[in-house]
């Protein structure tokens, strides 16, 4: 189990000052201006050895791609755009940072920036997150008081100004060109890539997208070393993180955790277990709604990192925002619930996911009532595969896997749905 000196996140329940004088006593804030002074070469190794893997679902080496932003400058600004749109339903680790502690986000902004050559960064707020942004502009506005913030920040040399935007409350805008457009003051719509933000992103800039935890882990990584991270997790998976754990465990919570630990500790230790016990466990969904569940038995023993969930369950880390579901849960209406979602949210740019969103959600409506036929399963899956892959943005496999969980995992019970309400029609007809 992490200890409580190896946590980034010191402050993750509000239970100490979130004003600067306590992050300082904290040890946030601390050579800053040192740390920008070994250059931006030294930053990009250091988190490059550091392992750390982008924290907003897909994985991306960090330090990686901060390399891929123009060493010069051909004009342009830079730009870093933080996103903190986390609309994952499941996902809620980002608002304990920016409510409890921003000065890990702030004094991360400020270095990641430096290290990509942007005097500006815009954090993208999701639209509901009225108290995280308010308790971000405090802090912020604090950091300009004190230096940390504007001209010569931190007493670094480096000009660096800090800019909240408020989304409106659009899930499709966590994608992060749709972020890009909506900043820009359009409509909320995926790009397509090529170009890649680091060649052409905001106003058509050189720009990095990066996650709320991916920054806010920065400062804390380079003070102490990327051995000292690179020491938590299996190889590939380095690492602390948050976990979001909700649903059907005892403690519902957001913790710090190592990488690769394994997900019966996890929920033991820190969720005081599973709702009536290991053996009423069903189903984990365990990195957000996008990606499939797995059936309880092979979760026991899962490690919680990247690449075990996907290489060996067919699932992924994602958010690392762990849903857990007891017996006593419709799976298939908790899928249907899930497909709903994803068709409300379309942007209904491409056609496979405009109208696979609706058809998927409307055969899961059936199936989860069992008022289909069982051929119908095998139909769905193909129409999954056809949308999986062929759109513009990841939001159609978003659609697309969950429901392949489901019939991976759980035809049985989706075939004894469609039977007893069969079966209980003819018995029906016959009175
Ligand atoms: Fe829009 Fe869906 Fe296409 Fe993404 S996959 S661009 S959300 S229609």
């Amino acid at each position: 189990m992490l200890q409580d000196k190896d946590r980034i996140f010191t402050n993750l329940y509000g239970m100490h000052d979130r004003t600067l004088a306590g992050a300082k006593q904290r040890g946030h804030w601390d050579g800053t201006a040192g740390i920008i002074k070994k250059g931006r070469e030294w930053i990009i190794e250091q988190m490059k050895a550091s392992g750390l893997r982008g924290r907003g679902g897909a994985g991306f080496p960090t330090g990686l791609k901060w390399s891929f932003m123009p060493k010069e400058s051909d004009g342009r600004p830079a730009y870093l755009v933080i996103n903190a749109d986390e609309s994952e339903p499941g996902t809620c680790k980002d608002r304990e940072i920016m409510r409890h502690d921003p000065h890990t986000l702030i004094e991360g902004a400020l270095i990641a920036s430096f290290a990509m050559n942007a005097n500006t960064c815009y954090i993208y707020l999701r639209g509901e997150y009225i108290r995280e942004r308010e308790a971000l502009q405090a802090a912020i506005d604090e950091c300009y008081g004190a230096g940390l913030l504007g001209k010569n920040a931190a007493k670094s040399g480096w000009d660096f100004d800090l800019f909240l935007h408020h989304g409106a409350g659009a899930y499709i805008c966590g994608e992060e060109t749709a972020l890009l457009e909506s900043l820009e003051g359009k409509k909320g719509m995926p790009r397509m890539k090529p170009p890649f933000p680091a060649g052409a992103g905001l106003y058509g800039c050189p720009t990095t997208v990066n996650n709320v935890e991916s920054i806010a882990v920065v400062p804390t990584i380079l003070r102490r070393g990327p051995e000292w991270f690179a020491g938590f997790g299996r190889p590939n998976n380095s690492g602390t993180k948050l976990f979001g754990i909700s649903g059907h465990v005892n403690n519902p919570c957001v913790v710090e955790e190592a990488m690769s630990i394994s997900f019966e500790e996890l929920i033991d230790k820190h969720c005081g277990g599973i709702r009536g016990g290991w053996d009423n466990l069903k189903a984990v969904i365990p990195g957000g709604s996008s990606v499939p569940c797995v059936r309880g038995e092979n979760m026991r023993d899962a490690i919680m990192d990247f690449d075990y969930l996907r290489g060996e369950l067919g699932s992924g880390l994602g958010t690392a925002a762990v849903i857990v579901m007891d017996k006593q849960t419709d799976i298939i209406k908790a899928i249907w619930r899930l497909a709903k979602f994803y068709k409300h949210e379309s942007c209904g740019q491409c056609t496979p996911c405009r109208e696979g969103t609706g058809w998927m959600m409307r055969v899961m409506d059936r199936l989860m009532r069992g008022e289909a036929e069982v051929e119908e399963i095998d139909m769905l899956w193909d129409v999954t595969k056809q949308v999986e892959g062929h759109t513009i943005c990841a939001l159609g496999d978003a659609a697309a896997w969950p429901i392949q969980g489901l019939i991976r995992n759980f035809r049985d019970e989706i075939e004894d749905r469609i039977r007893v309400n069969k079966q209980g029609k003819a018995s029906i007809a016959a009175e």
